[in-house]
């Protein structure tokens, strides 16, 4: 059997097609134009990478953007005087403060001083509590329940396992995936590290989503049949024959895995994309409630 392969760029690309229509309706409307702020402190590669592409997304759409860049040397106090200005300016819907931060900077202290109204990124404790209710999801995670709804996999009823407990992702997506609802659903367990037989744990889910920073980790082992994989680690691995001196793999072994589920992302290009289409969707939300016609 081989997988059908979940398309993440073709699905952020329709998803951003319609948040672009959706923002273009909003502005003619009320006169709202979307804006988003993101700060980058200090010069992590891949972070400079993800909030490049966030920007051209924005300046795509043709929404309000800045990229603040703040040295690495940067105190609390200037990082929270920027999220402060950020917060009382009415141009800007959606502030997203960059992890990691580099040195001793207290990350949950400056994503406490954003707005819960402006947390696009959903980490304010405010909206991260308020997971079992409207509020803004963490992008991530909504990216994987969208690509869910968008190849028609429901998870109503389904054994679903997440691999990895982390605030970022983990956890908020185990709480979202066994919300109430249309497109929820899913009787959810959670694996991390120290879950002895984790093989025969994973093995039990109709969806399996790995999120554990481990390259290639999920084999064939980890899965059951006809199982949906979701994979959304990021992990360089060397290799000496690409350009870069490293690829980029998830955390399933793709090669095998795709033999044995229904249908299975890619890294890249699976979950990934979503991230960055569930910013703006986020954004937009943002706005819309700003002109007060959420
Ligand atoms: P993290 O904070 O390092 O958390 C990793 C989780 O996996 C932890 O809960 C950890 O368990 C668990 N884990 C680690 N090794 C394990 C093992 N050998 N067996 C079982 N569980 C294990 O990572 P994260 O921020 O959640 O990110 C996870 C992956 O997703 C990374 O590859 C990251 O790059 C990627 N990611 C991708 C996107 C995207 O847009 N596609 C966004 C965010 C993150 P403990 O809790 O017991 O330590």
């Amino acid at each position: 059997m081989t997988a059908t392969l979940i398309d993440g760029k073709a699905i952020r690309d329709e998803i951003l097609e319609e948040t672009e229509r959706e923002a273009k309706a909003l502005t003619e409307k009320t006169g709202v134009v979307p804006g988003l702020v993101v700060i980058l402190v200090g010069e992590d590669p891949a972070s400079q990478s993800y909030v490049t592409s966030k920007k051209k997304t924005c300046l795509k759409m043709g929404w309000h953007s800045e990229l603040i860049e703040m040295p690495a040397t940067a105190k609390l106090e200037e990082v929270a005087a920027e999220i402060d200005r950020l917060n009382a300016d009415e141009k800007v819907h959606g502030i997203l403060l960059q992890l990691p931060l580099p040195g001793d900077l207290d990350e949950q202290a400056l994503l406490e001083r954003i707005d819960p109204a402006k947390d696009v990124d959903g980490f304010h404790p405010t909206n991260f509590g308020r997971l079992a209710l409207p509020s803004f999801i963490p992008c991530t995670p909504k990216g994987v329940v969208e690509l869910l709804k968008r190849t028609g996999v429901n998870p109503r009823g389904k054994r679903l396992v997440v691999a990895g407990r982390s605030n970022i992702v983990g956890k908020p997506l185990a709480l979202l995936m066994a919300r109430k609802g249309p497109g929820y659903d899913a009787t959810v367990t959670v694996v991390h590290s120290r879950t002895p037989d984790m093989p025969e744990v994973c093995r039990e889910a109709d969806i399996l989503i790995a999120a554990i920073g481990r390259a290639e980790m999920i084999t064939t082992d980890y899965v059951k049949p006809g199982a949906v994989v979701i994979d959304v680690g990021v992990n360089r691995a060397d290799d000496p024959s690409h350009p870069k001196g490293y690829r980029l793999t998830g955390d399933v072994d793709f090669e095998s895995v795709k033999e044995v589920a229904s249908a299975i992302t890619p890294v890249p290009g699976g979950v990934g994309p979503m991230t960055i289409a569930m910013l703006m969707t986020n954004t937009l939300e943002s706005a819309k409630r700003a002109a007060g016609v959420a």
